[in-house]
């Protein structure tokens, strides 16, 4: 992980805590092309009731509009927390190339077990088992911690502490 792979990461947890400060949850995705460039970001926005409002099912759709197939097979997701089953399928589904995430699914079920939220309506399957094509990289020990402490304050009634 070089210091330009980790700027976009860094995009991503900074992007995660602005969604966590508007009311919705901790998440963040940058579209980056094969030569380095952001063309797009976004963050989670579930908190109007839609649950489908993730950051990485928006970079998707917003690829397949505006990239050609060979332009989306270069790119590379980077996100705060590795994609769900839909936004992996939509990943998959438009073609996009690489992901690399902050910390994985498993990471992130695991915490919110240990802290008693109940489980999420959909399998926390991993990218791999939804779209096995997708090259995926993570989790990414330098901003794990990070993105923990936000998912902590989401469901600690806002305490700032990260504890
Ligand atoms: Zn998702």
């Amino acid at each position: 992980m070089d210091d330009r792979e980790l700027g976009h990461l860094r995009r991503c947890v900074a992007l995660a805590r602005e969604a966590l400060e508007a009311g919705d949850e901790p998440f963040g995705s940058v579209l980056v092309t094969r030569d380095g460039t952001a063309l797009a970001e976004d963050r989670n926005r579930v908190a109007g009731g839609d649950g489908t409002r993730h950051p990485e099912f928006e970079l998707a759709r917003w690829a397949a509009a505006n990239m050609t197939a060979a332009e989306r097979a270069g790119a590379t997701v980077y996100t705060s927390g590795e994609h769900c089953p839909m936004c992996a399928a939509a990943h998959g589904w438009v073609g996009l190339g690489r992901i690399v995430y902050v910390v994985s699914s498993a990471q992130l079920v695991g915490w919110l077990e240990e802290w008693g939220v109940p489980a999420a309506p959909v399998r926390p399957l991993p990218v791999g088992q939804v779209a096995p094509g997708v090259v995926v990289e993570g989790p990414v020990p330098e901003l794990v911690e990070e993105v923990r402490a936000l998912h902590r304050r989401l469901h600690d009634g806002g305490r700032a502490d990260g504890a």
